[in-house]
């Protein structure tokens, strides 16, 4: 079934509009007609080839809503009619010690990715929710429990949102603890608003002066503009746990500096070049960790998705359309989106 998409055909080529191929359901699958569609950096360090090995046509999107138009046979937790998700995986090989776990994105035989992963499909690697339509193994398909008309918005949880509070959630982020959110994007907001929710003392750190108040909206009790050395200085060894989203290198010593002993800084950004390497000193005297984070299950990201339906979280988003999605990426590049772009499906049909 040809279905329109988004997509790019190399990496120093704009995204364009193609026609691409769904696989009809097979007996396990479920068939979403996607509404709306969130735009990742990851999507543009695919796209742009940052990372190695993309496969070209690239059509990117894992953050996915939409409706469930068909179902397979063997099909027992979906029905027609269902609002649904899908995130950053469609498969994995649901045998080894980290899928019995329900932690698929540490498979030992590596997970399908819902874009750039390799399929029995056509052209022979996964395509993503830039798209009409897609075809998705019932157990990677996630239940969207949201009132109706925040659909938009939750579409970011699918990857934004599992990223951070799967990292949160496993460092036990809670009351009575100091925690940091480094970088105000799209799964930084995000980290603020689930540490605020899960009653931590949330510090947000930025670049960007202009989003000092946006940042206390979202839920920081502090805001450090991480360019104001004194500011940073005021924060020396005080924080249990920091989150660093940033989607560039970066000197991470200025955050390391900020942990109290046997505190924590994670990353989950991947920028295109290597940090500089950190000071290990600042480590060992204080038992300082520095460890990552991928994405999250699908069992926790069902919980994350129903943590937020619960707190009434979704994202802050810009609503656009398939054919601004260039302009986005640029944008997305200067730090400048309030606070995930979010395509219209729509649009892509007109
Ligand atoms: P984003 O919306 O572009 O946000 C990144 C933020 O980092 C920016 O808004 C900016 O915040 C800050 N920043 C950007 N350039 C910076 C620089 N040179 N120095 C300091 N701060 C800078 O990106 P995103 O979608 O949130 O993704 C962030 C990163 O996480 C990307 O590398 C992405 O690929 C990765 N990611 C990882 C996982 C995972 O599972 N580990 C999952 C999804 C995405 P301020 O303006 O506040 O400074
Ligand atoms: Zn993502």
């Amino acid at each position: 079934m040809s279905v329109k998409a988004y997509g790019a055909h190399a990496a120093d080529q704009p995204l364009v509009a193609l026609d691409i191929q769904r696989r009809t359901p097979g007996p396990r699958d479920v068939q979403i007609e996607i509404a709306y569609c969130g735009v990742c950096h990851s999507d543009l360090h695919t796209v742009k080839s940052e990372w190695a090995g993309t496969r070209y046509p690239c059509v990117p999107g894992h953050e996915i809503v939409g409706t469930v138009s068909a179902v397979g046979s063997d099909v027992n937790g979906f029905a027609v009619g269902d609002t649904v998700g899908v995130g950053c995986m469609v498969d994995s090989c649901q045998h080894c010690a980290a899928c019995a776990e329900g932690l698929e994105q540490y498979c030992e035989n590596g997970f399908t990715g819902t874009y750039n992963g390799r399929t029995q499909d056509p052209p022979g690697h996964t395509l993503g929710g830039y798209s009409q339509r897609i075809t998705v193994d019932q157990r990677f398909v996630l239940r969207i429990n949201h009132p109706k008309e925040q659909l938009a918005a939750v579409a970011p949880l699918l990857c934004a949102g599992i990223t951070t509070y799967s990292p949160l959630r496993h460092w036990n982020v809670g009351p009575g603890k100091k925690v940091g959110i480094v970088g105000i994007g799209g799964l930084g907001h995000m980290g603020i608003k689930l540490a605020h929710a899960m009653g931590a003392h949330v510090v947000a750190f930025t670049t960007s002066e202009s989003k000092r108040q946006d940042a206390h909206s979202l839920g920081a009790d502090e805001v450090v503009v991480s360019r104001d050395a004194n500011a940073m200085a005021a924060h020396a060894g005080s924080f249990d746990f920091i989150l660093d989203t940033v989607a560039a290198s970066h000197q991470l010593d200025a955050f390391t500096s900020l942990l109290k002993r046997d505190g924590t800084l994670c990353l989950v950004g991947v920028p295109e070049h290597p940090h500089p390497s950190p000071n290990i000193g600042v480590l060992i005297f204080g038992r300082r960790s520095i460890a990552g984070s991928l994405i999250g299950g699908i069992p926790e990201t069902q919980e994350m998705l129903d943590f937020c339906a619960k707190h009434g979280i979704v994202s802050d988003i810009e609503m656009i359309r398939a054919d601004y999605i260039n302009d986005a990426y640029e944008r997305m590049l200067r730090s400048d989106v309030k606070y995930r772009f979010v395509i219209d499906i729509a649009s892509l049909a007109a």
